[in-house]
């Protein structure tokens, strides 16, 4: 018999970057607040994507460790490095903890030490958590946690390409990656040349599965995580679509316009960046 599954979801408080340019009203340049879950059984549990800084794997850790279960697995939903690069270092603090991806994961964290020393550690000088991870690729029948499936979902392009999501049937959850944000501004530096209905398609194979619960990758951590962020996830994506096809707004105003119509979302640099990649672009 399926041991009955629980889960947990940790959020990882938002990084300060150093040396990026301003942005507007004085926000902080920080990056998204990061979702970790946590599936439980009686004596074993899963883990979905990690944090990526020494403090935040610390934090995590202890959080791991009060629950009091024996950390099988960490599966990680994309390439993107704050969603694995704690990897490593959980796994020295919980051995025996095998680290999970689709194909096109495992190879992007293979390919990391780039993204990592081009693209996190300058921005983040010495806060980022070291070792190199070892990713191994989802067996086709998914993961097993006591008689439990928990089935990797590829997704496509979402906020990048290639991302996916974990599907955990006997109790309807989904942990989403980054296909999914809840009350938090979205990385849409990539929603050009398609992935905007690329984004839209990955939310019907989402809602396909009809989940109870939905776990967003970057969220703001009073938010439960019900299925309503997929349709959140949407009207964000329609809404940037709408403003970005009206035109004539200044990035000011675009940003302005946004911060209007989504109030109190956390991150407003994600939508900064955004409107500057797209806008520049143009
Ligand atoms: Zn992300």
């Amino acid at each position: 018999m399926a041991s009955e599954l629980s889960f947990h979801v940790h959020v990882a408080e938002p990084t300060l970057e150093t040396g990026t340019p301003p942005v507007p009203h004085g926000y902080p340049a920080v990056a998204s607040p990061i979702t970790s879950t946590l599936i439980t059984g009686e004596s074993d549990a899963v883990l979905v994507d990690t944090p990526w800084t020494r403090e935040h794997v610390r934090v995590i850790g202890d959080w791991i460790a009060s629950f009091d279960k024996r950390l099988t697995a960490i599966y990680i939903t994309h390439s993107h490095g704050d969603h694995w690069m704690g990897a490593p270092a959980l796994v020295e603090r919980f051995p025996g903890a095998k680290i999970y991806g689709t194909p096109k994961t495992v190879e992007g964290i293979l390919d990391g030490k780039a993204q990592r020393e081009g693209f996190w550690e300058p921005r983040f000088p010495g806060q980022v958590s070291p070792g190199e991870a070892r990713p191994e690729i989802v067996p086709e029948e998914g993961l097993d946690l006591e008689g439990n499936v928990l089935k990797a979902v590829e997704l496509g392009h979402t906020d990048t390409d290639d991302t996916s999501g974990l599907w955990v049937p006997s109790i309807r959850l989904f942990a989403a990656g980054d296909a999914v944000y809840n009350h938090c501004h979205q990385y849409l530096n990539e929603y050009g040349d398609g992935g905007f209905e690329a984004w839209h398609r990955a939310l019907d194979i989402v809602e396909g599965l009809n989940p109870k619960y939905t776990v967003a990758g970057h969220k703001d951590k009073n938010q439960p995580d019900d299925a309503g962020a997929i349709e959140r996830t949407r009207a964000y994506l329609n809404t940037f679509r709408r403003l970005d096809d009206e035109g004539g707004r200044s990035p000011e105003e675009f940003f302005d316009e946004m911060l209007r119509l989504f109030p109190g979302y956390a991150n407003p640099k994600a939508l900064w960046r955004s409107v500057v990649g797209i806008l520049g672009s143009k």
